[in-house]
């Protein structure tokens, strides 16, 4: 039983960090956990507070401390439950109790935000890592270390970019112009539509709709709280699912949270929520300010909006009667934070609504496989929608071998049998989307005449091409020189695949000179509304074909889109991690998705050097069953998540021998740590970019099939930072079954 009670007394303002110690009276030791409310006394007057934690280290003078005086409200108040669930992150993600309350508690700023200018990073990391290398390859070390900066943190100051990191403003123009970031000063936030009125007409749903939300129903009446997991192919209605879900909590006099990845939450989806529940919806995006933020929650607070949507961040909505949370494409990876802590999103939110006694339901074309394997062991409830709404048929997908293409003299990027279709869909007036899944910093080595993949003897991922011409292993380190030739078939046609969008568009061009093509990617959406006003020209069917990257394949539908070209289905395969062949498969399945959601037939073509690749099959043959078995067989064999949980460790430090010594140091002691225990530890190994802004960066991966030793390790390593030496000089951090890479 612990003595001492960590209190925060005013959550609201600036600074979380401030806690203060008090004696728990022997009357209270029974009632307090962390989170409840309580009254202590504060100098001259007694204040409501919560508890931080719970502790036997006294920090002052005891004779000094004072007792807390009671317990303020029974059961657990709405701000104890989101200081709980920071608990709950702080332990199984890392990082600081105040980096947890952060992210669970938005704080309401005092600076004058309107006068403030942000750097906002707009691409992934990946897509990051590939500017990166493009700036060191070309010696641009002033873009260089911004983008590394933004890599770092997604969000900075302008002003300590200009002091600190000293670019100049025509750097950060540069960088704006090439879409890698946006310059923002703090906006008043609207919501975008105003409904009016009387659109709210729901169309009815379909027996298979309606079997899904009944069966909700059912078991939430019987108190069966279970996540319910929608497994429901392109296009065959899941949201009308959500929406009906939605309603049903708002008559119970429930609130609803909708957790929509950024990249998909686009005008017509939020529209459908407008046009449903008119001003009690509310939209967040990453855009917004920490004080504009503070707003939204502060008006879901008081129960002027009781339907939130937003990216990950939503999730922490203050509403008081929570009734549901709707997490729409599950498997996204943006739902894992790339900031400390490094939360997941989906688990978080099922912690969430088993505090609060609401529900999730979760939805997607292609799970993941860590929710799949949920729902078949019982954790998770499935249901399925196998059938497109109107009884529309999925596209028929062919895959086109690029071996044999090469084989029979064929170098274009265009397959014959792709070219043979796309003058058939341009003569016939419908409209083509070509997909180029470029993913991955440092390519992968392939053979284009066979189709081998060079990989490590150890992990089974892609081992990265580095410069000088080494391959490397990030994940434990392994490192050989790249090959002239095909280790496999001797053939000389080995090499790192690169291409991009802009030469594939005009290759298409020259082959096709009447046809109207537009380019859908980082460059040509760097300005404002630049992705809405692209699809909006195709979707008025001002061009005829429509080329871009994953950018492309998400939550649009175009009902002329016959044709749909996956260039080469291998970029995304092999960019170094265990995840890559779910990714593709993701990938695939959505693009394919994209074709003959109108009334004309669909056909999806898959270029790939490997074509017997069961990611590439499954996808070909739009079997995720199939596809979920032999990855979740590969997993097991690795013991990659979910067979076992991963844990990375980020270390980084300016000196790079300093950084060696500690990793190596690390690695000695946590070895000690492991003895008996059943973990495995791989590494140390270089991140992906081993260098950004002169610091160094390395990764440590820790094993196990059981969270909890894990979970143990990282208190030990915690412990270790406080008390050795070598290690106390890094910078470390913690990422629980890392979703993003390093
Ligand atoms: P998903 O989210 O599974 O891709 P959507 O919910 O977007 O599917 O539905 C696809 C399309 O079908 C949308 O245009 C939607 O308005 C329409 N739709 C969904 N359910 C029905 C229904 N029961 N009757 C008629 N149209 C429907
Ligand atoms: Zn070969
Ligand atoms: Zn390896």
């Amino acid at each position: 039983m612990s003595r001492y009670a960590n209190i925060i007394v005013d959550i609201s303002m600036e600074k979380l960090d401030k806690t203060f110690q008090y004696r728990i009276p022997d009357k209270l030791k029974e009632e307090l956990a962390v989170g409840t409310q309580v009254i202590v006394p504060f100098g001259s007057r007694t204040l409501t507070g919560y508890v931080l934690e719970l502790t036997d280290i006294c920090e002052f003078e005891p004779s000094k401390m004072k007792e807390i005086l009671a317990v303020a409200e029974k059961g657990m108040p709405l701000e104890g439950q989101l200081i709980a669930l920071a608990r709950w992150m702080r332990r199984t993600y890392g990082g600081t109790m105040n980096q947890a309350l952060k992210t669970v508690l938005p704080v309401r700023k005092k600076v004058q935000e309107k006068t403030r200018k942000r750097l906002v990073r707009r691409i992934s990391l990946e897509d990051a890592r590939e500017y990166l290398e493009l700036f060191e390859r070309k010696h641009q070390t002033a873009r260089f270390r911004l983008l590394a900066a933004l890599m770092d943190t997604p969000e900075l100051d302008y002003r300590l970019v200009s002091e600190q990191l000293h670019l100049s403003a025509a750097t950060v123009k540069k960088l704006e112009e090439m879409g890698i970031l946006r310059i923002e000063t703090a906006m008043v936030f609207r919501n975008p539509v105003r409904p009016s009125g009387t659109e709210s007409h729901p169309f009815c749903l379909n027996v298979s709709q309606q079997a899904v939300v009944d069966s909700i129903w059912k078991r939430v009446q019987a108190e069966d709280l279970r996540p319910s997991l929608l497994y429901g192919v392109t296009g065959s209605g899941k949201t009308a699912v959500y929406l009906e879900l939605i309603a049903g909590a708002l008559e119970r006099g429930k609130e609803a949270i909708v957790l929509i990845p950024e990249i998909a939450l686009t005008f017509q989806t939020a529209l459908r929520f407008y046009k449903r529940f008119g001003d009690l919806v509310s939209i967040m995006n990453s855009r917004l300010s920490a004080g504009e933020r503070y707003d939204q929650f502060e008006r879901a607070r008081r129960g002027e909006v009781r339907v939130m949507i937003g990216p990950r961040s939503a999730l922490f909505t203050p509403f008081q009667k929570l009734g549901i949370i709707v997490i729409d494409e599950e498997h996204e990876a943006s739902y894992k934070s790339e900031t400390a802590p490094r939360y997941h999103a989906r688990e978080t939110a099922v912690r969430r609504a088993q505090m609060t006694g609401a529900f999730v339901v979760m939805g997607s074309a292609t799970p993941s496989v860590e929710s799949y394997e949920k729902a078949l062991n019982g954790t998770y409830c499935l249901y399925k929608l196998e059938q497109r709404i109107h009884g529309r048929p999925l596209p028929a997908v062919e895959v086109v071998d690029l071996r044999r293409e090469l084989k029979e003299g064929n170098r274009s990027i265009l397959s014959i049998r792709l070219k043979e279709l796309m003058e058939d869909r341009l003569n016939k007036g419908q409209q083509i989307m070509l997909f180029l899944n470029r993913r991955g910093y440092a390519g992968f080595v392939s053979c284009r005449a066979c189709g081998h993949v060079l990989k490590c003897p150890h992990c089974d991922v892609s081992l990265s091409l580095h410069m000088g011409g080494r391959m490397v292993c990030h994940y434990c380190g392994y490192e050989e020189q790249a090959n002239r030739e095909c280790p496999s078939c001797g053939s000389p046609y080995i090499g790192a695949f690169r291409a991009g969008t802009q030469q594939v568009a005009e290759i298409v061009g020259r082959e096709f000179p009447g046809a109207g093509i537009l380019r859908m990617d980082m460059d040509t959406t760097k300005n404002k509304d630049g992705h809405e006003k692209i699809l909006e020209a195709f979707s008025e069917g001002r061009a005829d074909i429509l080329v871009g990257t994953q950018m492309i394949v998400k939550g649009h539908d175009f009902p002329n889109v016959t044709l749909v070209g996956v260039l080469a289905a291998d970029l995304s395969l092999y960019t170094g991690d265990y995840r890559a062949s779910e990714r593709t498969f993701q990938l695939l399945t959505q693009a394919a998705g994209r074709a003959g959601r109108g009334r004309e037939e669909g056909i999806a073509v898959v270029q790939t050097y490997t074509p017997d690749h069961y990611g590439i099959e499954a996808a070909a043959a739009q079997d995720y069953g199939m596809f979920f078995e032999r990855e979740l067989s590969y997993r097991q064999l690795m013991e990659y998540p979910p067979a076992a949980h991963l844990l990375a460790v980020y270390l980084t430090h300016t000196d790079k021998d300093g950084l060696e010594r500690g990793a190596d140091r690390l690695k000695e002691l946590l070895l000690k740590q492991a003895d008996g225990r059943k973990v495995s530890i791989i590494g140390p190994a270089d991140a992906y970019v081993a260098k950004i802004n002169d610091i160094y960066r390395k990764v440590v991966y820790l094993k196990s099939r059981e969270m909890e030793e894990l979970l143990f390790m990282k208190e030990e390593t915690e412990l270790f930072c406080r008390e050795d030496t070598v290690i106390g000089q890094l910078n470390i951090q913690f990422d629980m079954d890392p979703m993003n890479g390093f």
